[in-house]
């Protein structure tokens, strides 16, 4: 039976782990703690039985399935690249406090409070700060969910916190807000039976080109003469944004690709394929959000929100430009993917090159993330 030492010498120790939390939600003892940024289960100690149960949950294990649970729980839709969908419209937020708080658009943040408002959930995992690092949270007011707006860039074990969210505060309306392999994730676990995962009734994608690590971005700002607490704000779309004191700095995404996580360099994901309603910047102006109806009960809590009012939306202008970011994600991390697994058989960049039928210059830049 395959048992925690499989997932760490599988999944933790080569760095396809996306560090999305299930393996810390699931085990029942809690022996798998997030670590220095990765799950670990700290030594092998008595109390763990060897149940499997922290492996059973990683979905890294069963690719294959996510498209069989598109097929089951999508239903109908439009396909292309960025997934199954119902319709994309582009929106913001009509709320004040709401649009001086949020990354774009504030859509993450007004849906989560109509769902909240209307009993349609009873709390969502979310992610909070501590300076900038992210830090995975339970949002059971519209304050914490409003606190929570923003992005902020690292990995965060968001699903960890579906136990305590159950457990503790006795929530069984469940949103989950995460990046395209948090959302993922959650969707192993629903579609596994994990009963603790039958507590998720909405999930929201965020659009996901790539993830940088805090403390190497926290280095990069530091380079730049900035420090981590004067940053108001991170945004990333052709070039990496800070803001700080009313200024905005750019520099090129190439200086920040050392700090790309490999599990991000293999990912395909940009649209948030599975989630009921999947937003991001990309694809409308500044100040609004492309969003991306996907499932029933996406298309319920969206339509609430226009019903209501307290959003205004239009038609979005850049469906070419997101459906071709997520093509070009989709082929580079199934190219990367595939140059990694030769190179773990022993091929040398020329060999692999050969293979692929593609030059060995998109080797060395693939397997340095650019
Ligand atoms: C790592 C990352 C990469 C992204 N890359 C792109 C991109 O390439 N293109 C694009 O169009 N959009 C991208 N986004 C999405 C974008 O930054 C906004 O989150 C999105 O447009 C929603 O804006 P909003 O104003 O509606 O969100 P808000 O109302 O401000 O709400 C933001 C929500 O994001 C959640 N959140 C914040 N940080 C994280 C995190 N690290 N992991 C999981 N959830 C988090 C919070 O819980 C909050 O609920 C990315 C987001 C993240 C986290
Ligand atoms: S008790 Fe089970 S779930 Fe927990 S670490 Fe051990 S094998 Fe994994
Ligand atoms: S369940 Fe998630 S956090 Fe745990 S090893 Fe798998 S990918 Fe990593
Ligand atoms: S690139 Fe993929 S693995 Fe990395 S944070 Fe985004 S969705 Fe997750």
């Amino acid at each position: 039976m395959p048992s925690y030492e499989d997932l760490e010498s599988k999944v933790i120790d080569t760095g396809i782990c996306t560090v999305c939390g299930a393996c810390l939600l699931a085990c029942p003892t809690s022996h798998v703690k997030y670590i220095e940024g990765k799950p670990r289960r700290p030594k092998r100690t008595m109390d763990c039985v060897g149940c499997s149960t922290c492996y059973e949950a990683c979905y890294m294990f069963r690719h294959g399935l996510i498209k069989d649970i598109e097929g089951s729980i999508l239903g109908w839709g439009k396909k292309d690249s960025v997934g199954i969908y119902k319709r994309i419209v582009a929106a913001r937020t009509m709320e004040q406090n709401i649009e001086k708080a949020c990354q774009d658009g504030g859509i993450v943040t007004t849906l989560l409070i109509y769902a909240l408002d209307r009993g349609i959930i009873d709390g969502a995992l979310v992610v909070g700060k501590d300076a900038w690092m992210p830090v995975a949270c339970i949002a059971k007011t519209r304050d914490e969910i409003i606190l929570s707006a923003g992005t902020k860039y690292g990995v965060v074990p968001v699903l960890k916190e579906l136990r305590s969210a159950v457990v503790d505060h006795g929530l069984r309306k469940i949103c989950v807000v995460g990046s395209p392999c948090h959302i993922q994730s959650a969707r192993y676990l629903k579609h596994k039976g994990l009963p603790l995962a039958s507590s998720v009734k909405l999930t929201v994608g965020l659009f996901c080109r790539e993830n940088y690590d805090y403390q190497c971005i926290t280095e990069k700002a530091r380079g730049k003469g900035l420090n981590i607490n004067q940053i108001d704000k991170f945004n990333v779309a052709e070039e990496f944004n800070i803001y700080a004191g009313g200024k905005k700095l750019s520099f090129p995404i190439t200086e920040v690709k050392s700090c790309v996580p490999k599990h991000c360099v293999v990912c395909e994901d940009f649209a948030g394929e599975l989630a009921d309603v999947s937003i991001g910047s990309d694809g409308s102006p500044e100040g609004w959000s492309t969003v991306i109806i996907r499932t029933e009960e996406g298309e319920a809590v969206f339509s609430g929100l226009e019903r209501e009012g307290l959003i205004e939306t239009e038609a979005v202008g850049g469906l070419v430009y997101i459906r071709e970011i997520a093509q070009r994600k989709r082929e580079k991390g199934k190219q990367t993917k595939d140059i990694f697994k030769l190179k773990e058989e022993g091929l040398d960049k020329k060999e692999i090159a050969a293979k692929l039928g593609i030059t060995e210059e998109r080797v060395s830049h693939r397997l340095e993330g650019l």
